[in-house]
Formats: structure tokens, C-alpha cells, sequence
């Protein structure tokens, strides 16, 4: 399997140690700080071969940062495949069975299938109803700029502001294939006061991805109170205060591949701007996928070409 000659310049930490929890699920564990406040839960490995998460969960557990209010939630979720990775194939082992991303809906939480993942989703299920704030820790195929997801809701958009970086916040609504852990429950319920951001850092196994892994969980948990800037500066390198001018883009919709032969016209990276409408992004079988407007962003292009999986994101810049 061809990796682009993608380095791995990251060393995957080992979780041996946070196995135990205390929490009755394991590689979960949690901390309640006396003074009341909301419960935050940061997770990593959502995705098997995405290990920049680790890394940033790991330094927080070697600094011993506890909240000041409220709960504060560490998990690595998607253990089995993340035990698989393997430096010679890391592309492999984003998963065992199936996206552990696709998952998060009531009816396939409690319904038949059975797979690795799902057995993982439901037992994380009880922890993610319980947080009130959610960081997902990601990393992308492609080395591009940092991308925030923030879902649809203003409410998570504001949030991401907040944090301040990166300077690209994405608003988008998942994937034809299956909900997104932050789309979950509340996170993506408009009456709800949850909020549930999910970072992608940068391509999966070069170094800076852990530092903004790192960097953007310090400023999540400083933007919702769980810590003060100096708790934490021990391990940030960020100035917590800097804040970039963000810019916002919609996605207008996924592009869901519906034939066994899906190419792209050109070497798609990501971020990409087509300037006119109609401009072709590539062949979904015998059809043409052509920009529906000027200016369109092409956002996380996938090497995983499969029928009834996201190919590309559309979006425009909005701010
Ligand atoms: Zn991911």
C-alpha cells in the first residue's frame, strides 16, 4: 500500500499504562476538580493510525493536569486498531472493521451489527453521554493546514473561535456514511447546550501534528475554564493569548461516491480554490463531478475511493 513517501516522524506513545481508567471502561479515565463546572471529555484515536492525539493525551497525563472545575474525560477510543499500527503500513490501521466514526447514531449504537468498532462505541457510549464539551483529536491523509470542524451549530462555531486556533474553522454535516462522534446526541441536538469541536491537525505522522494536537487541546480546555494558562504552560509551546485572524468555511456538501470507479481530474491535496463553477474535480463512474459554484474549496480529498464514502467535501469561504 503506497503511503506518498509520507515519513513517519512520530512515535506512537505507549498507552499500556492508562489501560486501567477509573472509570470501568478501559483507557478511560477521568478527574473531578471539587469546584462545580462542566464536563469535558477529550478523546484520541478515534481513528487507529491517527497518533498525534496520543501523543497530546499522553504529555497531559505526564504533566498531571487536573481541572480546576468541573470533570475533565481522557480517552483513547479506538484501541484495537490503534494496537495494529504498524510504521512500514500506518495507513492500515485506521480501523479493524469499520469507521469508528460512522457509528454515532441511537439506531446503530443500539442496534444488531456487531463489529470491533461498534463494541468500542458502546462502551464509550455512557462517557460521551456524560460530557457536556467534547475535542475529538484528528490527523488527514494530506499535509495541509489544520482544519477545525465545527458542525452546524453557532453555538460550536463560537466555540472554535474561542479556542482561536487553527485559522480555518470547517462547518460541515458529516458524512452520508454515518454520524460522526461529534455529531452525537446533544452535540448536534440545536436545543441542546452541548458542544463538541473536532480538530484534524495536519497530516497523520508528521511531527507538527502533535504540537497542534497539543496546542489545541491546551486552548480548548483554557476557552472552557477546565485550566488556567499557567497550569498548562509547562507543555504548550503556543502563546495562549495570539490569536489568528480565522477564517470560516461552509461546506455545501460531501461528495458521496455511487460507482465502483471514483478518480480525481488533477492530485488533489486539499484547500484547493476552483475559481469557476463547472470546473471538473473528477469521474464517479461515468459521471462527471463538476463544481456546483465559483470559487469552490475542495476540502480533505480521500485516497480511500469507495462506494458510498465521502470523495471530497465542497465548501466556500464565508468569513
Ligand atoms: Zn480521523
Amino acid at each position: 500500500m503506497s503511503d506518498l513517501n509520507y515519513t513517519v516522524e512520530l512515535v506512537p506513545p505507549d498507552i499500556e499504562p492508562y489501560r486501567a481508567g477509573n472509570t470501568g471502561v478501559e483507557y478511560v479515565t477521568t478527574f473531578e476538580a471539587r469546584q462545580a463546572g462542566p464536563h469535558v471529555l477529550i478523546t484520541a484515536l478515534t481513528h487507529g493510525n491517527e497518533i498525534c492525539g496520543a501523543i497530546a493525551l499522553d504529555r497531559l497525563f505526564q504533566a498531571g493536569v487536573r481541572p480546576r472545575r468541573g470533570r475533565l474525560t481522557l480517552a483513547f477510543n479506538n484501541v484495537a486498531a490503534y494496537h495494529e499500527f504498524d510504521a512500514r503500513y500506518p495507513i492500515a490501521s485506521r480501523y479493524v472493521d469499520e469507521d469508528f466514526n460512522r457509528l454515532w447514531s441511537p439506531a446503530t449504537l443500539d442496534g444488531p451489527r456487531q463489529s470491533t468498532e461498534l463494541a468500542r462505541a458502546r462502551a464509550l457510549r455512557p462517557i460521551v453521554d456524560a460530557a457536556d464539551l467534547l475535542l475529538d483529536l484528528h490527523s488527514m491523509q494530506y499535509a495541509t493546514a489544520p482544519l477545525m470542524l465545527a458542525g452546524l451549530l453557532p453555538r460550536s462555531r463560537d466555540l472554535a473561535r474561542r479556542v482561536g486556533i487553527p485559522e480555518l474553522i470547517m462547518c460541515d454535516a458529516g458524512h452520508a456514511a454515518g454520524p460522526r462522534m461529534r455529531d452525537y446526541g446533544g452535540f448536534g441536538d440545536p436545543a441542546s447546550s452541548k458542544t463538541a469541536l473536532l480538530i484534524e491537525c495536519g497530516q497523520h505522522w508528521e511531527r507538527r501534528s502533535a504540537e497542534v494536537a497539543t496546542d489545541v487541546m491546551l486552548r480548548f480546555l483554557i476557552a472552557v475554564g477546565s485550566v488556567h494558562p499557567e497550569d498548562v504552560a509547562g507543555i504548550g509551546g503556543p502563546d495562549f493569548n495570539a490569536h489568528a485572524k480565522q477564517r470560516v468555511i461552509e461546506v455545501t456538501e460531501a461528495v458521496t461516491i455511487s460507482s465502483d470507479r471514483f478518480d480525481f481530474a488533477d492530485d488533489y491535496r486539499g484547500l484547493e480554490v476552483l475559481p469557476e463553477k463547472g470546473s471538473l474535480i473528477g469521474h464517479d463512474g461515468d459521471r462527471d463531478v463538476r463544481t456546483p459554484y465559483d470559487n469552490c474549496v475542495l476540502i480533505m480529498p480521500s485516497r480511500r475511493l469507495v462506494r458510498g464514502q465521502t470523495a471530497v467535501r465542497l465548501g466556500r469561504f464565508v468569513d
